[in-house]
């Protein structure tokens, strides 16, 4: 088995059910992984599991942010991020950020169930691997 990976999980209000019902049947898969999530959901899967999940801000209060800058500093291994595609949300532009910082630095990130489900069974199988070698490719301050 790997090294537990920092995955976080973050999920819209109209998402935050599929993702407590995703999180709740690959459950066997999360344990042995790090969880960090925005507030709310953070909270949901706490409720609904036996999981401990290290909660940062709610998302409009900048949990977002909170979880990019583990990510740019190359901490974060994985994220799944259920977007609510039909609603506006006041926080939109911490959204885009983050999503740019994951392209940054090409950390795996789901935005939709049916991704996070082919991520998480690559995750059981032991496809994250090379993210062991993040701590050789830390960046600097120029990158
Ligand atoms: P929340 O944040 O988990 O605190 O609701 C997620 C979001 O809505 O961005």
């Amino acid at each position: 088995m790997s090294k537990p990976m920092n995955i976080a999980l973050i999920a819209h209000d109209r998402k935050k059910e599929e993702m407590v019902n995703f999180v709740i049947a690959y459950e066997t898969v999360f344990e042995h992984h790090n969880l960090y999530a925005t507030g709310t959901t953070g909270t949901r899967i706490m409720e609904n599991t036996k999981l401990s999940v290290h909660r940062f801000m709610s998302g409009p209060l900048g949990g977002d942010q909170q979880i990019g800058a583990l990510v740019a500093t190359n901490e974060m291994d994985f994220i799944i991020f259920l977007r609510d595609p039909l609603m506006a949300q006041p926080h939109e532009p911490d959204i885009i950020a983050l999503l740019r910082l994951c392209d940054v630095q090409g950390i795996p990130v789901a935005t939709n169930i049916a991704t996070a489900e082919i991520l998480v069974k690559a995750l059981d199988r032991g496809d994250f691997a090379w993210r062991e070698l993040k701590d050789k490719y830390k960046p600097g301050v120029d990158g």
